[in-house]
């Protein structure tokens, strides 16, 4: 099977009018956030016009875009009850945001957020074990950030993880407590 790309091609505001009908010819699609995507098997056409008429022009492969039913797998795949990953917070369904765990964004432009997702044997950006629950506000903390986001929606999935944190924060809480006594008498 041969490689299918994709590109993300963001436009120039002096060329505006003309790239549009350029890019539709091409076969691009418009975006909300103002940048076009383009499928194609060979790159040198695009990127030639692209090229000739200065265009910034991404390219990355099909596997490591968002697919359009990310959501509907992510439900096929896992049954309720539904906690964010993220911060444990018990969700109803309709409250459920679908969030790629490791970003889209990311593994477009990273070879090392994909090389991450390879060692755990995931070869497309919107592979269910790249799917988790998130609350809408850890959504939004979250966004495109890695580092230790990730490694808390990987370590999420387990009881005791849960567990665990919550074992330190008593402790903590504890520790704050004595400190306090000490300091009183
Ligand atoms: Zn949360």
């Amino acid at each position: 099977m041969s490689t299918i790309w994709k590109a993300d091609i963001y436009l120039q505001k002096n060329s505006r009018w003309f790239s549009k009908r350029r890019l539709r010819k091409l076969g691009a699609v418009p975006h909300a956030n103002g940048c076009w995507t383009i499928e194609a098997e060979d790159k040198s056409y695009v990127t030639k016009v692209c090229t000739k008429y200065r265009l910034k022009c991404t390219w990355y492969k099909k596997e490591w875009a968002r697919s359009g039913n990310y959501r509907e797998m992510f439900f096929r795949y896992h049954t309720p009850p539904y906690r964010c990953r993220y911060c444990h917070k018990r969700l109803p369904e309709h409250k459920v945001e679908v969030d790629h765990l490791m970003p889209v964004a990311r593994v477009k432009k990273s070879r090392y957020a994909r090389f991450l997702l390879r060692i755990r044997g995931i070869r497309n950006v919107n592979d269910t074990r790249n799917l988790v629950a998130s609350c809408h506000r850890c959504n939004e903390r979250k966004r495109d950030q890695t580092g230790l986001w990730y490694l808390r929606g990987l370590l999420g999935r387990y009881r005791v993880y849960w567990l665990i944190r919550d074992l330190m924060l008593l402790a903590l809480l504890a520790g704050v407590v004595y400190v306090l006594l000490l300091f009183w008498h």
